[in-house]
C-alpha cells in the first residue's frame, strides 16, 4: 500500500440535507462552500469543511 500525500488524499463531504461531494482538499473546500452558500445561506470555512469531511475509500 502506497502512501498519500494530503494532497492526493480523496475527501467525502455529505450535507445535512443529502447533498454530497468528493475529491481531493482543493476540489471539496471551494465545492462545500459553494453548497453552503447557495443552498444554506451559511459561510463555512476550510476547516468547517474538513471537520465534515471523511477520507474516502480508493476507488
Ligand atoms: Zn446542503
Amino acid at each position: 500500500m502506497t502512501q498519500s500525500r494530503d494532497a492526493a488524499m480523496q475527501w467525502q463531504v455529505t450535507c445535512q440535507c443529502g447533498w454530497r461531494t468528493h475529491g481531493t482538499r482543493e476540489q471539496v473546500i471551494p465545492a462545500v462552500k459553494g453548497h453552503g452558500k447557495q443552498a444554506h445561506g451559511l459561510e463555512v470555512s476550510d476547516e468547517d469543511v474538513m471537520a465534515l469531511a471523511v477520507p474516502a475509500a480508493g476507488g
